[in-house]
């Protein structure tokens, strides 16, 4: 069972995965918890090249794009196939929505080739639930860099952060059955209650 958590800067989507992640602990299940870009040694890498907001490395559109394609490939291949194939119960946070919301609307790549290229990164691996933890941007940014640290993307302008989260939106709409949205300016305590109910109605027994 594979469930991602998707949502703009400062959603709560770390809180809220090593939530679900306790609580179906504490239910018996075997978890791995993850996250993209950079679970893996490869990946780490690359996110230090692609977020680090000193480097000199800081990639055009399409460089960007398949650095985090090729991020995924190697968590597919290395975290999440086979966690899954052990039977576990995998959450990620974040996976192929960020990469259509953030590359496709907001870096305005065409979505369609983004989706393809996701689809052959991952091998065709998708998430039986994605959970969007939907948040105003202007919102979401003041909690994320309330430490004072921005990374490149978060130093976007809160138009991006719009389309992003217009792309969020859609996506959810497009297929309700996969998707769980969540309105993250609840409280957090309730956000996770609600999720653990819904995870806890799919989950096999
Ligand atoms: O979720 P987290 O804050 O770790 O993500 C790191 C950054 O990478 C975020 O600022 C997010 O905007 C960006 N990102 C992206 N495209 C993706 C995944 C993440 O721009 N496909």
């Amino acid at each position: 069972y594979f469930v991602v958590f998707e949502g703009g800067e400062g959603s709560g989507k770390s809180t809220q995965s090593v939530k679900l992640a306790a609580w179906l602990r504490v239910r018996g299940h075997e978890v791995v918890l993850t996250r993209e870009p950079g679970a893996t040694e490869l990946g780490n890498r690359i996110r230090a090249l692609i977020l680090d907001p000193k480097s000199s490395t800081s990639p055009g559109v399409r460089a960007e794009a398949l650095l985090y394609a090729a991020d995924r490939a190697q968590h597919v291949d290395k975290v999440l196939r086979p966690a899954l194939d052990r039977g576990e119960v995998v959450i990620s946070d974040r996976y192929v929505d960020s990469s259509l919301a953030y590359q496709g609307s907001g870096r305005e790549l065409p979505s369609d080739e983004i989706a393809w290229l996701s689809n052959w990164a991952t091998d065709g691996l998708k998430p039986d639930l994605v959970v969007l933890l939907d948040i105003d941007p202007s919102d979401g940014l003041a909690r994320a860099t309330a430490g004072g640290k921005a990374d490149r993307l978060e130093q976007e302008s809160v138009e991006f952060h719009e389309k992003v989260r217009f792309k969020f939106r859609d996506l959810a709409a497009s297929d309700p059955t996969r998707y769980l949205v969540v309105d993250a300016t609840l409280d957090r305590d309730e956000i996770a209650k609600t999720i653990a109910e819904h995870v806890a109605q799919q989950l096999p027994a």
